[in-house]
């Protein structure tokens, strides 16, 4: 069964989306903060300008405001000059206008053909507040001669407290949202790194997990189609996670499959048939191996004298005997009933010996169940591999020599 989804793309949206999200939420409340900041602080710079000129003009010349022939006097001196206001316009960007009443008579700011807004009236909100109500005006939505302005006006009064005009100090919209566009455009660089940071550290970290859920599905995929010799990384049967536990079930269900078909159930030993395949792959690689058959003399008189399950206890306590003589030279298996094929990857002479070791050794072991001592021996056929080039033919020597055994009384190995 191929899988059509992969975890590594149901990964990244569960990482992907929260940092998208988090992004946004910083980006809009970063923005917000950074105009309020912003905002206060152009306020600042407005009130301060504004406030400098005041002070020049009320410390500096002395007398009230007139204005008469076009011309804005205090005292008896002319104070209608442009030049000062233009070098704050040039310095901080700051538009400066004189008014008398809510008339433009000194300013800074030109149409987009750079004709002079002088002659122009104030709005009629901004005359009600400053010039009728005596109150300083701060606003972030003035529309003057066509442009968006944030601006500040004051008062401009004479010694007796009368009101004769205004100052007003103001910055084109265009600048501040140029300046909030420039912080938007460092949020949205930051939160794409932050995203690209995100997705890198995803893929790498996840995938040797990948890695590992895709070995342990592949190892699954081969026990399922019957390949239970399939082995398992190292790596995952380290891991102190969930998915190594899983890796190590899955090795335990394999190791348990092995037994189950590999193995016969009473005494562990190899059944028949995965002997025959075992035979099998020792002959293709032309080793050397000896095949000796063995038989429990007078079994049946065990069954009938002592009971069926004495019978499998001496069968269970013979297979012991037989894996210790086996043990790293080769392998055994149950071959029927009580019988046993036993293959020694040895030669011929040392296969004899070890034999006749294991007859000695079932001889003189004490078979005792439920009190009951009894005795047990065993006849044996040796065969060498090398003397046929078919294993089935070696197995044919094995059982005919042991068949002279039985005959010829039993309790000996015949080589
Ligand atoms: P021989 O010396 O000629 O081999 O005589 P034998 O009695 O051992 O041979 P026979 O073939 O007559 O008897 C074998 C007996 O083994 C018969 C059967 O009941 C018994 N047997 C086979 N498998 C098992 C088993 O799994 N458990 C038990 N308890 N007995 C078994
Ligand atoms: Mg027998
Ligand atoms: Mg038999």
């Amino acid at each position: 069964m191929e899988t059509k989804g992969s975890i590594r793309k149901k990964l990244l949206p569960i990482v992907i989306f929260p940092v998208i999200l988090l992004s946004c939420l910083i980006t809009v409340t970063g923005v917000t903060l950074f105009y309020g900041f912003y905002i206060q602080s152009v306020r600042n710079e407005l009130v301060s300008t504004t406030d400098t000129l005041l002070d020049c003009l009320n410390f500096t010349i002395s007398g009230d405001y007139y204005y008469e022939n076009e011309m804005l006097l205090k005292g008896d001196l002319n104070i209608t000059d442009s030049t000062m206001l233009l070098r704050i316009k040039e310095q901080s960007q700051i538009d400066i206008t004189f008014f008398w009443g809510d008339l433009r008579i000194m300013t800074t700011i030109e149409d987009e053909y750079g004709i002079s807004a002088v002659g122009t009236k104030a709005s009629a909100d901004v005359a009600q507040i400053v010039l009728n109500q005596g109150e300083r005006y701060f606003s972030q939505n003035l529309a003057i001669n066509d442009r968006d302005y944030v601006g500040y006006y004051v008062p401009l009064q004479n010694s007796d407290g009368t009101i004769v005009g205004m100052i007003f100090a103001g910055k084109q919209k265009d600048l501040v949202y140029k300046k909030i566009t420039e912080v938007i455009i460092w949020f949205a660089t930051f939160s794409i790194i932050t995203i690209i940071i995100s997705i890198v550290i995803t893929l790498k970290f996840s995938s040797r997990m990948i890695a590992d859920v895709n070995n342990i599905n592949n190892f699954l995929k081969a026990i399922s189609e019957g390949n239970l010799r399939t082995a398992l990384g190292n790596s995952i049967v380290k891991r102190n996670d969930e998915i190594g536990s899983i890796g190590i079930y899955a090795l335990k269900m394999r190791d348990n499959l092995q037994k189950l078909i590999e193995r016969d159930a009473l005494t562990e030993l190899y059944n028949r048939r995965s002997c025959h395949s075992m035979l099998s792959a020792i002959s293709q690689k032309n080793e050397l191996y000896c095949i000796v058959m063995c038989d429990i003399d007078f079994f049946k008189k065990v069954n009938d004298t002592y009971g069926h399950d004495a019978g499998d206890y001496v069968l269970q306590q013979v297979s012991d005997l037989i894996k210790k003589s086996v043990s790293e030279y080769g392998f055994a298996s149950r071959w029927g009933g009580e019988e046993f094929l036993l293959v020694y990857k040895l030669g011929y002479e040392d296969t004899v010996a070890r034999t006749q070791q294991l007859r000695q050794s079932i001889l003189e072991h004490d078979f005792t169940y439920e009190k009951t001592k009894m005795d047990i021996t065993m006849t044996f056929g040796v065969a060498d591999g090398a003397e046929f080039i078919r294993y089935e033919n070696v197995i044919k020597k094995a059982d005919e020599k042991l068949y002279v055994g039985k005959n010829n009384g039993r309790n000996q190995v015949v080589a």
